[in-house]
């Protein structure tokens, strides 16, 4: 289902979100019959004792009788969301193409006897080394498709989506315009700079706010504006790939989540996850992780300054944090695991030490990491000298 339903005249947008509701509740791997009593299904027990022995080929027959023979390959249930086990690319966009699932966690620092938390780590991820390549390459990719090659791409971005156009505009020779908010760590501007894009600084802390801006010097200069905040795919390819990996991913260690905690931004990832697991699994906890007010916090923001899909589907809650407890969560994960989150994967672990605190965490908990500390060498260099951190 393609974000050009959106547009059909027989669909509203209300019939096309409960039309993919329906499918994602209904969906299963495909059922497709192996002989007479063999049935490859979701939990794909039967594919992995094939995969084991070494079958190759299976004969398969269809609903209406027909025989034959298909490679077990092409009945791979995981298929979508299964990369290249020896990661071995024919080019750059393939590390995000194909490179997946990214890993699934499970963390120390967070889980006790009733609840084990696992953490998606999207720094896996080759141009921005953060969950934002998925979205820069399937609305750039999805563009493409349409065999016409933009001249110049711009886009408002706080860092991530930006560095990830910016690498695969690079690879497919296309020149591009970056406007960063005044919040953007200062050294971003010479990352962009060495990947030879321009960059636009403005004075806003608030990235949204300069898309305006950006959309009338686009439609002067003749250049595309992607427009990671209303384009239909940014959504999309949370739902296609982040939120069945994740589910796959689960599954592998035969569990389903009970809560999934994620920080909102453009409202992309956390409203495909709620859509996703809430149309699955109907008892999943859904919860957004949003600045408080008057704190900013790379990468997310508060819902009033205007997210486009979260208003469209169903999250239980949205929960407020500070930059310095930010810090705190960051630096709860990085003493205990030993791996440095970014801010706002920090504004979520900050949301969860609360919950585990009240005691009101159950069962098995996804935590969605979006890139990585190191890319705020800046902020921590100022907050640790303050010892802004919440004990
Ligand atoms: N965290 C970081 C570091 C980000 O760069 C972003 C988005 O730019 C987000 C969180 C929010 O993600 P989303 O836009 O899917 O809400």
């Amino acid at each position: 289902v393609e974000p050009a339903m959106l547009k059909a005249p027989s669909m509203s947008l209300k019939e096309y979100i409960d039309t993919l509701g329906y499918i994602i509740s209904k969906w299963r791997a495909p059922i497709i019959r192996v002989r007479d009593d063999w049935v490859l299904d979701e939990d794909a027990a039967v594919f992995n004792a094939l995969a084991e022995f070494g079958v190759k080929y299976v004969p398969v027959s269809d609903t209406l009788g027909e025989a034959g023979e298909v490679s077990l390959n092409l009945l791979n249930p995981f298929h979508e969301v299964q990369g290249n086990g020896l990661r071995v690319y024919d080019s750059v966009v393939e590390l995000v193409s194909r490179n997946t699932p990214t890993p699934l966690v499970k963390l120390r620092s967070l889980s006790n006897s009733d609840v084990r938390v696992w953490a998606k780590l999207e720094w896996y991820h080759p141009f921005s080394l953060s969950i934002k390549d998925r979205v820069a390459w399937y609305m750039l990719h999805r563009f493409l498709e349409r065999g016409v090659k933009p001249a110049k791409l711009y886009e408002a971005s706080s860092t991530n989506t930006g560095m990830a156009l910016v690498g695969l505009g690079n690879y497919h020779g296309v020149k591009t315009r970056i406007y960063l908010p005044a919040t953007a760590q200062r050294c971003v501007d010479y990352v962009f700079k060495a990947m030879g894009a321009e960059v636009v600084r403005e004075g806003t802390p608030i990235t949204i706010s300069m898309l305006s801006k950006v959309l009338v010097e686009a439609s002067r200069d003749n250049a595309v504006v992607l427009n990671q905040f209303e384009n239909d795919y940014n959504f999309l390819v949370h739902l296609r790939y982040t939120a069945k990996e994740i589910d796959y991913q689960l599954m592998s260690k035969g569990v389903k989540p009970s809560v999934i905690v994620a920080g909102l931004g453009t409202s992309g990832h956390l409203s495909a996850l709620s859509f996703y697991f809430k149309n699955k699994y109907k008892s999943v906890e859904t919860i957004g992780v949003q600045s408080a007010q008057g704190s900013s916090i790379p990468g997310i923001r508060r819902v009033e300054t205007g997210v486009k899909w979260l208003h469209m589907v169903e999250v239980d809650r949205v929960v407020d944090v500070r930059l310095e407890e930010a810090l705190t969560g960051i630096l709860h994960v990085a003493r205990i695991d030993g791996i440095l989150p970014g801010f706002s994967s920090g504004a979520a672990v900050y949301a969860l030490m609360k919950l585990l605190e009240e005691g009101s965490l159950r069962g098995d908990v996804v935590v969605v990491f979006p890139d990585h500390g190191l890319k705020y060498v800046e902020l921590l260099e100022t907050l640790l000298a303050e010892k802004c951190v919440v004990e």
